[in-house]
């Protein structure tokens, strides 16, 4: 009888993990591959100023252009990547591509751009890392102060004692770091003084539910009054209406980004916005 079980789970699930397992080994040679034949693109976002309507940065967000599957978004493949390691070469792309592409843009003209750069964990454990980020900048001519880093709350709570060190490190060079999707990790108040930290970006959801009220408009008040009074740059992503633009500019979060002024695009098509956009109507 165990045996008839043994062979039963066995013909029923072996082929489903088979092909989830092929699927995870294809996806690995993919991302080689595609890392070798530069598939990987990167899409700007502006973050606007609530006060003045300006971009004052551009978020870069990193897109698969797959031959067969068209444009892979990064929730599908950065887990892979991080699974795989591939992350770590494929991180280094993204920040000097980034860095190389904000040096353009503030040669042409728009000399107070920033650009943020999201960070995987893995990324930001590397032994090098801190070294990392001052070749990109060394390499690309863009100064410290025009890089920001985003991290999330779990990936900076993984080591608190090895990150704090590197954030020190890199905060030395000049660069700045803000905590994405504030509010849905540990959100606690004693990491936020322990790091080094300039600023908060407040989670998508919370800004999603600001209509309805209730929780989502209750923490997100919370947190842009933490972030006061730790004298932190608060911004919300996914603002797609002038509801909540005017809420969040009422409770002085600084910048929002979201559908509402605009979509990630490719760097063209960002350059065009930033040229023909003075700045966007705000609250
Ligand atoms: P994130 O850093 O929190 O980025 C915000 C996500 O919200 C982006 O999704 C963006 O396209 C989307 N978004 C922006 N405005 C709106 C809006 O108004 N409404 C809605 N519904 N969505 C909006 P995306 O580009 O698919 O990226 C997803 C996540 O993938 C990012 O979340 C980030 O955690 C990660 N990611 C993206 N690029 C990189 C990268 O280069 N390296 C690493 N490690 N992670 C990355
Ligand atoms: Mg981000
Ligand atoms: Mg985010
Ligand atoms: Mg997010």
């Amino acid at each position: 009888n165990a045996k008839d079980d043994l062979l039963r789970r066995h013909s029923i699930f072996e082929p489903v993990i088979m092909s989830r397992h092929s699927e995870l080994l294809q996806m690995d040679r993919d991302l080689e591959w595609a890392l070798e034949h530069d598939e990987f693109e990167l899409y700007y976002q502006p973050k606007v100023d609530l006060v003045t309507g300006a971009i004052v940065s551009v978020e870069a967000l990193l897109r698969w252009n797959h031959p067969d599957q068209g444009m892979i978004p990064p929730n599908v493949f950065i887990p892979r990547a991080e699974a795989n390691g591939s992350i770590i070469p494929l991180g280094e792309q993204v920040l000097r591509k980034a860095c190389l592409q904000c040096q353009a843009w503030r040669e042409q003209g728009f000399e107070d751009l920033t650009v943020a750069v999201n960070l995987s964990a893995v990324q930001l454990y590397q032994a090098n890392f801190v070294e990392q980020v001052e070749r990109a900048l060394a390499d690309t001519g863009l100064p410290a102060e025009a890089l920001e880093l985003e991290l999330t709350e779990s990936c900076l709570m993984e080591d608190m004692d090895v990150a704090e060190r590197i954030l020190r490190s890199l905060c030395t060079l000049g660069v700045s770091l803000s905590v994405d999707d504030f509010g849905t990790g540990y959100s606690s108040l004693a990491y936020l003084r322990r790091f080094p930290v300039s600023s908060l970006k407040l989670d998508q959801r919370f800004v999603k539910e600001l209509e309805m009220g209730g929780e989502a408009e209750l923490i997100a008040g919370a947190v842009l009054a933490l972030a006061r009074s730790l004298s932190l740059i608060t911004v919300a992503e996914g603002v797609e209406n002038h509801y909540q633009a005017k809420w969040l500019h009422e409770r002085g979060c600084h910048q929002a980004q979201g559908y509402l002024y605009a979509r990630p695009m490719p760097a063209s098509a960002c350059l065009t916005l930033m040229q023909k956009r003075e700045a966007f109507d705000v609250p």
